[in-house]
């Protein structure tokens, strides 16, 4: 039996709808929600991304604010756009398009973000109230992959999970947040020892680990629920010389015939991360305003 491919394409699009949704009802009562994205220089990577974030935000009835600032803009000078930005009432939610160049402490403009606008959930204030069980703004795409993988299992209470990855933004907070639906959370990194082991004991497998089609279809138990966070660009000379495709963390072909559940690369995991911005950014208007967020999206 073949896995059933988890549609991250149509969940996120449904996430959106709900969203947009719910900023109608803020609008009703003469609320907008506002998104600032911030980008400093120009990564062409970085340009796509802010591009798409500016189009969904306002397809979903938002204002879209974008901020393109020149490679060399010193730290000073982001940190005071991001004060202006933490002041500004119409502004709900405030993203550091990251990389950042060199020249500039990304830890510390993270730190300056008002807790409170933090759409991205990397402020160690929010990454805290995650670790405690407290309302906070989480990371997007790792709450993009409990959505996910609560699309197939609505209840993962009790589910031996193991992550790979335990980066920042994407491994721990997975953790946190599996933890939070009363999974059993394993962590796994580069020092695991025998991890093909110990995801073969993973009713939940998480792959962030950045190396191609590293997960081998031998290391995934039967009927598995396999969530895949993987974007890797890797040479596909059968499509012709210098063409390139997106694979994942997780080897799909060998993966699919065992697991019960897989995210595709692409189409799994990367379409939510922008939807679960733009829920993050309704919840913060709605929250900074008084208002209860709408149940579909909390
Ligand atoms: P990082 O490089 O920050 O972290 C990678 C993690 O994988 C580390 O914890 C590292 O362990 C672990 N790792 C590396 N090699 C091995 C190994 N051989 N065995 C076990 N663990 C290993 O990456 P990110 O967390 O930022 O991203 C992970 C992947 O997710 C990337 O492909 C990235 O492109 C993708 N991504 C996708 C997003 C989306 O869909 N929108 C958003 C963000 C990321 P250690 O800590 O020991 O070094």
């Amino acid at each position: 039996m073949s896995a059933a491919i988890i549609d991250g394409a149509a969940i996120s699009a449904a996430l959106r709808a709900r969203v947009a949704a719910g900023v109608r009802a803020l609008a009703a009562e003469g609320i907008v929600p506002g998104l600032a994205v911030v980008l400093v220089g120009d990564d062409p990577a970085s340009r796509v991304y802010v591009r798409n974030k500016g189009a969904r935000t306002e397809e979903a009835g938002m204002r879209s604010l974008e901020y393109r600032l020149p490679a060399e803009t010193s730290e000073a000078e982001l940190l005071a756009l991001v004060a202006r930005l933490n002041a500004d009432e119409a502004v709900d939610g405030i993203l550091v398009q990251l990389p950042l160049p060199a020249a500039i402490d990304s830890g510390k403009v993270l730190l300056a973000i008002d807790p409170a606008k933090d759409v991205d959930g990397f402020h160690p204030v929010n990454a805290g109230r995650l670790a405690t069980g407290q309302a906070a703004l989480v990371p997007c795409t790792p709450l993009g992959c409990v959505i996910l993988a609560k699309s197939v299992r609505p209840d993962l209470a009790g589910l031996d999970a193991v992550v790979v990855g335990r980066s920042n933004i994407v491994g721990k907070p997975v953790a946190q947040l599996l933890l939070a639906e009363h999974c059993t959370v394993t962590v796994a990194h580069s020092r695991t020892r025998d991890l093909p082991g110990l995801c073969r004991r993973a009713d939940l497998l998480v792959a962030a680990i950045g190396r191609p089609d590293f997960v081998r279809g031998d290391w995934i138990k039967p009927g598995a629920i396999v969530i895949d966070v993987g974007i890797n660009r890797v040479a596909d000379p059968a499509t012709g010389e210098g063409k390139t495709r997106l694979v994942g963390d997780v080897a799909f072909a060998e993966a699919a015939p065992v697991a019960g559940a897989i995210t595709p690369v692409p189409g799994g995991v990367g379409p939510m991360t922008i939807a679960c911005l733009l829920r993050n950014t309704l919840a913060a208007a709605a929250t900074r305003r008084g208002r209860p967020l709408p149940a579909d999206i909390a």
